[in-house]
């Protein structure tokens, strides 16, 4: 899209948000900014005046300190950097909302939703739904990942990592990270992840967003 292209419209924006962070041994660093781009990819596929901006690849990922190729900035960060992008967004962009690919950036992207509604400024957000027991690089994300780019899978090097509820893990989770409670990295089990099974949760996802923005 040109400039003027984006001038001559009304356009309600995606801005998927990702993340660079660990994913055990089978998934990629890039796994939720792929996630990201894939919802917001595919719910504009279907709506003539949503219009996606490049992701947002790194954001709050401190709990993965400690896993190698992990980047992060703090969750203060992640919501300056969000209200900046709405304030100076132009009269062209006439809904901005938020495909949040990392659960671990929640609480931020909560607090620049809350900050804008405060100034008066329209911003949304979509999450996926807690994941209980299948927090991180497990069967869900196996899954969606096995439909949006299969190539990046490496399934043989798949390992079961812990299983217990994100309740019960937060006080070690809050205090030593992801390394304290899952040594792989991996927060669930990929056992059973299928692309069918990734194409079905995709479309679910997608459909939220879809009902945001008709909404
Ligand atoms: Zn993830």
């Amino acid at each position: 899209m040109t400039t003027r292209e984006a001038a001559a419209g009304r356009w309600q924006l995606l801005i998927p948000l990702g993340s660079t962070e660990q994913h055990g041994p089978h998934l990629p660093l890039d796994t939720d900014t792929r996630i990201a781009i894939g919802v917001a990819d595919r719910a504009a596929a279907g709506i003539a005046d949503v219009v996606v901006a490049p992701a947002l690849p790194i954001s709050a990922a401190g709990e993965h300190a400690g896993f190698a190729g992990t980047l992060s900035m703090g969750a203060d960060a992640v919501t300056a950097m969000l209200l900046e992008i709405v304030r100076t967004a132009g009269p062209e962009f006439a809904s901005i909302t938020v495909i949040n690919g990392h659960g671990g950036n929640y609480a931020a992207v909560t607090a620049a939703v809350e900050r804008c509604a405060y100034e008066g400024r329209a911003l949304r957000a979509w999450s996926p739904a807690n994941l209980a027991g299948d927090a991180h690089a497990g069967r869900t994300e196996t899954s969606v990942m096995l439909a949006i780019a299969p190539e990046s899978v490496r399934l043989d090097r798949a390992e079961a990592g812990s299983t217990a509820s994100i309740v019960e893990m937060m006080p070690q989770l809050r205090d030593g990270g992801v390394a304290a409670v899952s040594p792989n990295g991996v927060l669930g089990d990929p056992a059973g992840a299928s692309r069918e099974e990734g194409v079905a949760i995709l479309e679910t996802w997608v459909a939220e967003v879809v009902a945001m923005l008709r909404g």
